[in-house]
């Protein structure tokens, strides 16, 4: 540990971002074991395209209906947590770090976060040629000013060693909150909002596409189809957490 980090822990003592419990003045983390641990896990077993529960785990089916019925564009979606939409998860520690983090531009908060990636990031190098993050919503709440994906896309691409491909997916309009749509509400109401400048950057690349939460995927398919149609091979997508 150099010196500098340590002057800078004993002027301000680190704390957990999310319960404020002190650190040791050794601290390099920014949330502390039992905040890691109260974070909730997807139930098993997973749909193996979109990542979401199974209804059943007796009908040997390895796709949920959603994906039966309209499956997705991209190859596969993973997550590591889950995130309920309401205030009823208060205690769970990640959606109240991601909710605090809407509201100003702490990037210590962002890096809070990308803690909660853990050891379990599921993808490997060999999985992608690119990492790109969703760009802005402007629309949701819990990013207003500040691209959450963005800096979990930088970090998913550090341990990936993999290239992070900013301004190359772009939003090119806004969509307006997806709270309170439907599924086939939010289709629509994303069509036509991305564009892919610089095509060739990924043509004929595998590319993952990070955001921060996914709800119905409704986003992340209409970006991975734009990809693919700029001739992308394979879109793959991964979120920190998913809405169920
Ligand atoms: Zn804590
Ligand atoms: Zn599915």
């Amino acid at each position: 540990m150099s010196l500098a980090l340590h002057i800078l822990n004993f002027l301000y003592p680190p704390r957990c971002a999310v319960c404020e419990t002190n650190f040791g003045l050794d601290a390099r983390r920014r949330v502390c074991d039992r905040c890691l641990s109260r974070m909730e896990a997807l139930p098993t077993p997973v749909c193996e395209r979109c990542g979401g529960p199974l209804e059943s785990i007796r009908t040997k089916e390895v796709r949920c209906a959603h994906c039966l019925k309209s499956p997705p564009v991209f190859a596969r979606a993973r997550a590591v947590a889950r995130y309920r939409p309401s205030d009823e998860d208060e205690r769970q520690s990640l959606p109240s770090l991601i909710r605090r983090h809407k509201y100003g531009l702490d990037q210590a908060l962002g890096r809070a976060i990308t803690e909660f990636l853990g050891p379990r990031l599921p993808f490997t190098a060999d999985d992608c040629d690119l990492v790109i993050p969703v760009p802005l919503h402007r629309g949701r709440l819990w990013w207003r000013g500040f691209n959450q994906a963005a800096l979990l896309a930088a970090e998913v691409a550090r341990r990936l060693e993999r290239p992070l491909e900013l301004g190359t997916l772009v939003r090119s309009r806004a969509t307006g909150s997806q709270t309170s749509r439907s599924r086939d509400e939010r289709r629509r109401n994303v069509r036509g909002a991305f564009a892919v400048r610089r095509p060739h950057r990924v043509a004929n690349r595998r590319i993952l596409l990070v955001d921060d939460v996914m709800t119905t995927g409704a986003t992340a398919d209409e970006c991975a189809r734009v990809l693919l149609a700029a001739g992308a091979s394979r879109v793959e997508v991964f979120t920190l957490a998913r809405v169920l």
